[in-house]
């Protein structure tokens, strides 16, 4: 069978998008040579408003990347040494790096079965007299629940910061990523549903005081060219991947349209395979789909059967964080967190962007149907 498919499926296409939108991408780049405006500059300016505008939220700070755009938010709250901040077990390292980062501890929270977002129950179980705050993740586009989060929050007097570097555009109740908790990040990784030509990333928030403090800390901690009022970093976003990203915002809801349909096609066409389950999606909107994970009983032999012909898939994430070296020294174990250790071993990321055609999903919804009924995958 393979011979007959030499051509890669690929996980992400970005060469096939750069070719979509060339001359507009070429034209904004030149424009950036043209003034030399690297850092900072107007192509900047333009896009930090027009992503505010794009999430419902008054501020937006460019920054070098998503875990900083975290990281300056906690540091902007003044959460560090002795403070405990509660994140998901399973999610990309970087947003419990964030929380290492400022000196604070991090404290896993389980997830729940049906969408492997953070369970508030857990949540509320983990809370602690130094609990100063918790990070709901978007994980794969979707939105976490943060009607029962901001709930929490009030109840317990934490700020609640959305880990929105997956969900770029996800929507629920007219409110998009990004405008719900007290400020959220962003990355622009470029492989993200907004993605630069190399690493970004942006706080937004719409707390004015809080936007403030993210800035001077992002920029050395300058509040003038020499006015350097307190300790900070150099993380910014510059003007190259500011004027890429101000033309890519242009074309994200067009994106997230495409991806709801190619998603809404593999569910349809996997509903006929055995042993296979699919995303669920709580409200049309609520979903982005960065990502389209399935769950299989044999993950690995069904990932070994899809490369074979020339399909690429991903894991997202195999371990869940608890379990890595980095946070070993938490204590945890294995069986702290069951659902989500559960879920690390049952998925697997199908090719999803934009750019993916009817024609490749029929061929990797083909794949999987072989491997699930012709190799006993379905047990
Ligand atoms: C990509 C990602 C980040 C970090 O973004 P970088 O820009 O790579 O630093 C944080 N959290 C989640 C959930 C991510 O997927």
């Amino acid at each position: 069978m393979s011979t007959t498919h030499p051509e890669t499926v690929p996980f992400v296409d970005l060469v096939g998008q750069y070719h979509r939108y060339k001359a507009e991408l070429d034209r904004a780049i030149a424009g950036v040579l043209e003034n030399a405006a690297f850092i900072g500059g107007p192509a900047l300016g333009r896009f930090e408003e027009a992503f505010s505008r794009y999430c419902g939220a008054k501020h937006t700070i460019g920054c070098g990347n998503g875990t900083d755009a975290l990281f300056l938010i906690l540091r902007a709250l003044g959460i560090g040494a002795g403070d405990e901040v509660i994140v998901p077990a399973n999610t990309f390292i970087a947003t419990a790096e964030a929380v290492s980062l400022t000196g604070a501890k991090v404290v896993f929270a389980d997830v729940d079965e049906r969408y492997s977002l953070i369970d508030p129950a857990a949540v509320e179980a983990a809370i602690t007299p130094r609990t100063r705050a918790l990070i709901p993740v978007h994980l794969y586009g979707q939105l976490a629940d943060l009607r029962r989060l901001t709930a929490i929050g009030e109840r317990h007097n934490l700020v609640v910061i959305e880990d929105s570097a997956q969900a770029h555009g996800a929507e629920e109740d007219g409110r998009r990523a990004g405008s719900v908790g007290r400020a959220s990040g962003f990355s622009f990784y470029p492989g993200k549903n907004l993605g630069a030509y190399g690493d970004g990333g942006a706080v937004v928030t719409s707390d004015s005081q809080l936007a403030d403090k993210v800035r001077r800390i992002a920029n050395h901690g300058r509040a003038d060219k020499f006015g350097h009022e307190l300790v900070g970093v150099n993380s910014r976003l510059d003007g190259l991947q500011a004027a890429i990203l101000e033309v890519k915002l242009r074309h994200l809801d067009t994106w997230n349209t495409e991806r709801r349909r190619h998603a809404a096609l593999y569910t349809e066409l996997l509903a006929s395979v055995p042993g296979v389950k699919t995303p669920e999606v709580k409200s049309a909107l609520a979903h982005v789909f960065h990502l389209y994970v399935i769950r299989v009983q044999d993950r690995e032999g069904l990932k070994r059967h899809l490369a074979e012909r020339n399909i690429q898939s991903g894991i997202h994430y195999p371990e869940p964080l608890h379990l890595l070296g980095a946070y070993a020294h938490l204590g945890y174990g294995r069986g702290a967190f069951p659902v989500a250790e559960r879920a690390c071993s049952e998925i697997l990321s199908l090719p999803m962007s934009p750019e993916l055609t009817a024609e490749q999903q029929h061929r990797v919804v083909e794949a999987i149907r072989e491997f699930q009924t012709q190799r006993g995958g379905a047990r």
